[in-house]
C-alpha cells in the first residue's frame, strides 16, 4: 500500500528535528568543564575497579534482577569504552546516561550486590566489592560513594535535566472509547493491536493473512471477553485499520491512566516449524539474540521511507532506558508469568514462554506493559488457530483470566 506523506506527519517530523537540535545544544552547554572520563573498568573475582582520567563528583550503584545486573552511575563523569569482565561478570557496557552522568552496566551470571567500596585518595579510582546473593536478597535503592572532598569535581553550575522526549506522542491523537463498567475506580486495561494502516506487520505464507488484521480481531475478542467479565474497563488503541507510531500506543495508555498495557502481535519466522506464543517484557538487555532481533523488527514500525516517525534516534543506546522503571518492569514480568500460567491451558507457548527485550511500545515508565506474540503466521497450525473464532476466544479467555487474577492479586496486597 502506498504511504501518504500527510501534512501532519511532515509537521511532526519538522518538530522532532527542531527538538533534536535544541537537545543537541543543551548537551553541549551542560558538559561539565571538569568531567573525568572512565578510562578503565576491570571486574576480577569479587572486585570491580573503575578508573578515571580526571575528577568526578561521585558514584552510586544498584542491583537488578531478571536479567541480573549491577549498574554504576558516575556523576560528573563521561563514559569511555569497553571494560574487562571475568568471573561472575559476563560483560560490561557503558554509555552517557545524561550529560552529567555516565552509566556502567555489568551483566552478571547470577544475582549480586555491591557490599562495600570507595574512592582512592586521589579520587581517580573507585573500587567495589561484589557478592553474589539469592534473587530475593536484592534490595532496592542505591549505595553512594564520594571521592575525598579535595579530589571531588564540582557539580556543573547550570544543570539542565534533559527530559525532552524526542518524538513525544502527539496529544492530537484522540483518546479511544472506554468499554466496561462506568466506574473510574475499576482498573483500566489498554489493549493494543500491533501495526495497522500502511504497516501490515508479518504476512502469512499460508493464505496471505496479515498481522495487522489478525491481531485486531484478537484484540477485539480480548476486549469483549474482558467487558463480559465485568471486572475491568478496557480500551483499544485502535479499532480500525489505522497506523499509530509506537509512542502513541503507550501514550494513549498513559493519557488514559491505564493500569495495564498489552500489545498484541503475531510473529513470522524463516523456519515454518517455529510455533507457539511468547510474552515479552521490557529490559535494556535482551534475553537472547532472537528476542533482540524481534524487538528490532517490531521497533521498525516507526520507520517509513527512512524517516523515524517516532522521533527517537534509532541508535539511542538500550542501556539508557530509565532504570527508575524497574518497579514497573517487575510488575510487568509478574504479569507475563501470570499470562503464561493462565493461557497455557488454552494455547501453545514456546519453550521459553517469557523473554525480555527493548521494545519501544513497552517503554511507558509507569504502566506495567507486556507484548504478547500470540504465535507464528508462518506456521500452518498457528495461523489456523489465531485466525479462527475458536482460537481467538481461547486467547481471549487466557488473557482475561490472567488480567482478573492480576488485579485480584493487587487488591489482596493492598
Ligand atoms: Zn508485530
Amino acid at each position: 500500500m502506498r504511504f501518504d506523506w500527510t501534512k501532519k506527519a511532515l509537521a511532526r517530523h519538522k518538530r522532532a528535528m527542531a527538538l533534536a537540535s535544541i537537545l543537541f545544544s543543551a548537551l553541549l552547554m551542560t558538559q561539565p568543564a571538569q568531567a573525568g572520563s572512565v578510562s578503565r573498568i576491570e571486574a576480577r573475582g569479587s572486585q570491580i575497579t573503575v578508573s578515571f582520567d580526571d575528577l568526578v563528583e561521585g558514584a552510586s550503584t544498584f542491583s537488578l534482577i531478571g536479567p541480573d545486573r549491577i549498574a554504576i552511575d558516575i556523576r560528573g563523569g563521561k563514559a569511555g569504552r569497553g571494560g574487562y569482565a571475568s568471573g561472575i561478570v559476563k560483560s560490561v557496557r557503558q554509555g552517557q546516561y545524561n550529560p552529567n552522568t555516565a552509566r556502567i552496566v555489568f551483566d552478571l551470571e547470577r544475582p549480586a550486590v555491591i557490599t562495600d567500596g570507595g574512592f582512592s585518595n586521589d579520587g581517580k579510582r573507585l573500587t567495589l566489592s561484589l557478592q553474589s546473593v539469592g534473587q530475593n536478597q536484592i534490595a532496592s535503592g542505591r549505595k553512594s560513594f564520594l571521592p575525598p572532598v579535595a579530589f571531588r569535581a564540582e557539580p556543573p553550575k547550570s544543570s539542565y535535566s534533559v527530559k525532552v522526549p524526542l518524538g513525544k506522542p502527539s496529544d492530537s491523537v484522540s483518546l479511544p472509547k472506554i468499554y466496561g463498567p462506568n466506574d473510574p475506580s475499576r482498573p483500566l486495561v489498554v489493549i493494543d493491536a500491533g501495526h495497522g494502516g500502511h504497516d501490515p506487520g508479518a504476512i502469512s505464507p499460508h493464505g496471505g493473512k496479515v498481522e495487522k488484521n489478525v491481531v485486531l480481531a484478537i484484540a477485539t475478542a480480548v476486549r469483549d471477553r474482558l467487558v463480559a467479565g465485568g471486572q475491568v474497563r478496557v480500551a483499544l488503541t485502535r479499532e480500525t485499520d489505522k497506523f499509530l507510531v509506537l509512542e502513541e500506543r503507550y501514550g494513549i495508555a498513559r493519557r488514559l491512566g491505564a493500569d495495564l498495557f498489552m500489545s498484541i502481535h503475531a510473529d513470522a519466522a524463516g523456519n515454518e516449524d517455529a510455533s507457539g506464543a511468547t510474552v515479552y517484557t521490557l529490559s535494556e538487555v535482551a534475553s537472547d539474540r532472537e528476542a533482540a532481533k524481534l524487538a528490532a523488527r517490531e521497533n521498525r514500525s516507526n520507520i517509513i521511507n527512512g524517516i523515524n516517525l517516532g522521533g527517537a534516534t534509532p541508535d539511542v543506546s538500550s542501556i539508557l532506558i530509565d532504570l527508575t522503571q524497574r518497579e514497573t518492569m517487575n510488575v510487568s514480568a509478574d504479569f507475563a508469568k501470570l499470562l503464561h500460567r493462565e493461557s497455557s491451558r488454552q494455547m501453545t507457548f514456546r519453550k521459553i514462554p517469557h523473554r525480555y527485550a527493548s521494545f519501544v511500545v513497552l517503554k511507558a515508565p509507569d504502566t506495567p506493559s507486556v507484548l504478547f506474540e500470540t504465535g507464528y503466521l508462518t506456521n500452518k497450525d498457528d495461523v489456523a488457530f489465531l485466525n479462527s473464532r475458536q482460537g481467538r476466544s481461547k486467547v481471549a479467555a487466557g488473557v482475561a483470566s490472567a488480567v482478573e487474577a492480576h488485579f485480584a492479586r493487587k487488591l489482596a496486597m493492598r
